[in-house]
């Protein structure tokens, strides 16, 4: 496979997993499986979170696809896993170390996209809140009115 396909298909795959994890998220971690994610919204400062099993389970067809594109050879195999591997990633360290500050770090980068996703989602932990199901991207108008503010 061509290297430019490659890198498509992986960039592909971890938009698409922001899609995923959007739609996962709406309809299912808010839904039947609310008993997993509910924690997530009481952030009394626990170590460990029901929620955090979300992350094993996108983790698994990401090992699976890494595994068996890498033994047989499979190109599309590999790209598509590491492409959820790489949104695994940018998702914890955006989510759980940006936002939710669960590993301290001193001096936090900041930019006009972390500030308005960054403040998108701490709406969506407000009580009875029910929007902003998005991780890495926010709806439109937090970054229109980021970038409309003067630095
Ligand atoms: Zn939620
Ligand atoms: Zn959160």
């Amino acid at each position: 496979m061509a290297w430019y396909l490659f890198v498509s298909l992986v960039l592909f795959a971890f938009f698409f997993m922001e899609f995923v994890s959007w739609f996962t998220h709406k309809y299912i971690m808010h839904g039947f499986l609310w008993i997993l994610h509910r924690d997530h919204h009481i952030r009394d400062g626990r170590k460990m979170e029901w929620n955090d099993v979300f992350a094993l389970i996108f983790a698994l067809p990401s090992v699976f696809l890494i595994f068996k594109g890498a033994l047989s050879g499979n190109s599309l195999f590999l790209a598509i896993g590491i492409g959820i591997a790489l949104y695994g990633m940018a998702y914890f360290l955006f989510h759980d170390i940006y936002v939710h500050g669960r590993i301290a770090i001193k001096k936090l980068p900041q930019n006009k996209y972390l500030r308005a996703t960054l403040k998108a989602h701490l709406e969506h932990h407000q009580p009875h809140s029910n929007h902003n199901y998005g991780f890495l991207l926010a709806p439109m108008k937090y970054y229109v009115s980021e970038w409309s503010k003067k630095d």
